[in-house]
């Protein structure tokens, strides 16, 4: 199978601004930031989507989102507010088919989403 475009940024084939990393998880800037912070936060493993989840997978989901409010802190969004998004499938809008939680803020953001 191709590996995708994040499995390249964990196996340093592909270049990222990298902003945490564990043994489990990599974060990085997103390469076409919609707001002043727009991180991705992926898991090592390889999950496709949200649709693939596993009872087995829900420490990896937990410890996703806590490194995405350790970031929104380090970041100084944590009081102005951020959001975090899971796109699943293409009614919304998933291009790399493997999960990766956005973190965005910095800006007040619409909502509903479009
Ligand atoms: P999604 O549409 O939810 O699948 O999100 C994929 C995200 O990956 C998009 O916001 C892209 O801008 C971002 N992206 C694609 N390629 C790269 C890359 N090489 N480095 C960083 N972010 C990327």
């Amino acid at each position: 199978m191709e590996k995708t475009i994040f499995q390249k940024i964990i196996d340093r084939e592909l270049e990222a601004d990298i902003v945490f990393e564990n043994k489990n998880i990599i974060a990085f800037k997103d390469i076409n930031a919609i707001a002043p912070v727009h991180i991705l936060i992926v898991p090592k493993k390889y999950i496709d989507s949200i649709n693939s989840l596993q009872s087995e997978d829900k420490e990896i989901i937990g410890e996703m989102f806590i490194v995405a409010k350790d970031l929104a802190k380090e970041l100084k969004i944590d009081e102005s507010g951020y959001r975090t998004v899971f796109n699943t499938n293409d009614d919304a809008g998933q291009t790399v088919y493997h999960i990766h939680l956005h973190l965005i803020g910095g800006r007040k953001l619409d909502w509903p989403p479009g």
